[in-house]
């Protein structure tokens, strides 16, 4: 077996990724494959309604006024419908710069009016998640990033405002308790904690739309997507079905506050382990260290082929880090197992026994 530790895509349980290659061949016992029935048959549209309401049950959002959509276009498209939805003509919009993400969002905002960028950690690489800051009370909404997949940072708190909030939440939905409520709309590329690429999960508070005064088109228009119940067109069949295994699981093994438990144990052991060990050292700051990508570097470079070749061996893989950052980065999403931490942990300390 390989311990994938991945930034993504995508890394799911077992038990999903062998019942979506089920339904890839027989769905539902149909005899026909998920990839050939009708996205408006009656099995189908089950999928989309219990996704759809699985994922509001979980983040603790069912009946509190928000919508799930599972859109096509990934986190991406999110960066320029939010401004489009939300960013009123002749109005501005805060964000906040804490990677390559986040600085990608703020890039398609400016294509819609004023934007404003509150606080930025780009000089230091983006190892750290800034705190001071204030929030104008008359932009149209405040943009962050809750987990900084590329730099390992993650926001343990968010600011208190009450002009709308906006996360993407691509690379940490599903894997620790917040108060969902806090925001207004969040947004996921699958690829991370939920299924495969190609569907992006919008959960949005329907008051918060059709205040801007543009004429949006259809297709980047959350009211019509809302309208038509997340089927305005062909929706991803073959990833909302896998999503919905995904929320399923998570569901039956104690929903977001146990899974929470489990990411919290995998992080600590190997953040220990990085702190611990003189050969490492964690790149992010350490109050804002990430519990779903941990970045770290050899102290000393020269092992770097050594111990490549000895997490490589161990049936590790995905451990090398984002070019920008350089080094290690291990993610450790929903479905890797406490195990495979455990691996990397092991081979960390054979390299520290194997230079003394
Ligand atoms: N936002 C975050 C935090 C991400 O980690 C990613 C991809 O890794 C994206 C956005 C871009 O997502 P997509 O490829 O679905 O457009």
């Amino acid at each position: 077996t390989k311990h994938n530790f991945s930034a993504g895509p995508c890394i799911l349980p077992k038990e999903v990724f062998e019942k979506a290659a089920q339904a890839v061949l027989n769905f539902n016992y149909s005899g026909l494959s998920i990839l050939e029935i009708s996205h408006r048959s009656k099995d189908f549209v089950a999928v989309m309604e219990e996704a759809r309401a699985l994922a509001l049950e979980l983040l603790g959002l069912e009946n509190k006024g928000y919508q799930a959509l599972f859109l096509h276009g990934g986190a991406s498209l999110e960066f320029l419908m939010v401004p489009y939805n939300l960013m009123k003509v002749d109005g501005k919009a805060a964000y906040l710069d804490t990677g390559t993400w986040a600085s990608g969002a703020i890039k398609e905002a400016k294509h819609f009016g004023e934007t404003l960028v509150l606080a930025s950690s780009k000089s230091e690489n983006y190892n750290f998640i800034p705190k001071d800051y204030i929030v104008p009370a008359d932009a149209d909404y405040l943009h962050c990033t809750s987990n900084n997949t590329i730099f390992g940072t993650q926001m343990k708190s968010f600011p208190k405002t009450n002009i709308p909030m906006v996360c993407d939440m691509s690379s940490d939905i599903f894997s620790r308790s917040i108060d969902f409520s806090q925001f207004d709309l969040i947004y996921a590329g699958a690829q991370k904690n939920m299924g495969p690429a190609g569907v992006t999960l919008v959960v949005v508070k329907e008051e918060i739309l059709g205040k801007t005064g543009r004429e949006i088109p259809n297709m980047l228009n959350f009211q019509q997507h809302i309208a038509k119940e997340s089927m305005y067109n062909t929706p991803p069949v073959f990833a909302i079905y896998t999503s919905l295994l995904t929320l399923q699981w998570l569901k039956a093994n104690g929903g977001i506050s146990a899974i929470e438990k489990i990411n919290e144990q995998k992080a600590q052991l190997l953040y220990t382990e990085i702190d611990r060990n003189p050969l490492f050292k964690g790149t992010a700051v350490v109050e804002d260290r990430s519990n779903m990508n941990a970045t770290f570097v050899l102290t000393d470079e020269s092992l770097t082929e050594k111990f490549d070749a000895m997490w490589k061996a161990a049936g590790i893989s995905g451990l090398t880090g984002h070019r920008s950052v350089g080094g290690y980065r291990a993610s450790m999403y929903n479905a890797l197992p406490i195990e495979s931490v455990q691996v990397l942990v092991d081979v960390m300390q054979e390299l520290e026994t194997s230079v003394q």
